[in-house]
């Protein structure tokens, strides 16, 4: 296509992007600003009110969970700022899934830092071979670009990141390639177990969706539920999930803030009854679907 076509089309397609009610989120990372916070000991909190990112301080450099949505760079270098550290000691970015709202500064922070960045094996490979299920057409951040991940995350490893190590799975469901991991944090008197979930979304597990992929007995719902009776059984003192309303995050967030010294992250039952809830969810979407 000419030059000057492809441009015009570019300005099409971000017009017609800017209209839809979702670019507000996509786009306007004020509008989901959250002030960082220390969850627990080693634990912060960095992310925005939809999209979390986590960051712990292992002791030898920095590691995030997830690297915000779209347009997340300049969040998270404030972010990480704030809460006393520095963006050039972010040395590993696990990524929960490859999906852009969730990798949005992996590959800037790679850029400017020199940060690893690992994936699930599954969703490297989607990069690789069915790019489009990304889901980057959906942005329109300029930033926003596919990569090869350093690291391709196995079934069952155990990475040692600083003085924190952490045991791997894959729950395959909401894409083939989400991540569930365990690993101790610690505020120097007592240890907690958290556990992270890497996708719960029901967006990729529509029907139409599946039908579209290919996937004409619709497997992956049940991969779905497979996937948290892999992982519910396991000891979490502190969920962690990758949107901030899998964990009531805000909410919990403004409880701390009313009642000092008390910690709801800190809150072994929540772990099970929210993967437990998921699975119920599914369950009355594959009804539904039957009715
Ligand atoms: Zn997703």
């Amino acid at each position: 296509m000419p030059i000057k076509d492809d441009y015009a089309s570019y300005l099409k397609r971000q017009k017609q992007f800017q209209e839809k009610p979702i670019a507000k989120y996509w786009t306007e990372q004020e509008a989901r600003y959250v002030e960082p916070f220390q969850i627990f000991g080693n634990l912060y909190y960095v992310g925005d009110s939809w999209v979390c990112v986590h960051l712990v301080d292992t002791g030898d450099g920095l590691l995030l969970f997830d690297a915000g949505n779209c347009g997340a760079e300049a969040m998270l270098i404030h972010s990480i700022w704030e809460m006393g550290f520095r963006p050039q000691d972010v040395k590993w970015i696990i990524l929960s899934h490859g999906h852009v709202d969730h990798f949005g500064a992996a590959p800037f922070f790679r850029k400017m830092f020199g940060t690893k960045i690992y994936l699930g094996q599954p969703d490297a490979e989607m990069f690789r071979t069915a790019p489009e299920q990304s889901m980057i057409q959906e942005s329109s951040s300029c930033m926003d670009m596919l990569f090869e991940a350093d690291h391709e995350i196995e079934e069952g490893e155990i990475l040692i990141f600083g003085n924190t190590s952490i045991q791997f799975y894959l729950v395959p469901g909401h894409t083939r390639g989400c991540i569930s991991c365990f690993f101790n944090v610690t505020d120097g008197i007592s240890v907690k177990r958290a556990g992270y979930y890497g996708g719960f979304g029901f967006n990729t597990l529509q029907k139409d969706f599946l039908l579209e992929i290919g996937d004409i007995k619709l497997e992956a719902r049940k991969v779905y539920l497979n996937s948290i009776d892999k992982v519910i059984s396991q000891k979490v003192d502190i969920f962690m999930g990758n949107h901030a309303s899998n964990v009531n995050l805000l909410k919990k967030r403004q409880y701390m803030l009313e009642h000092p010294g008390k910690n709801p992250f800190l809150d072994s039952e929540s772990w099970r009854n929210y993967l437990e809830q998921k699975k119920q969810e599914l369950l009355d979407l594959e009804k539904s679907d039957n009715l």
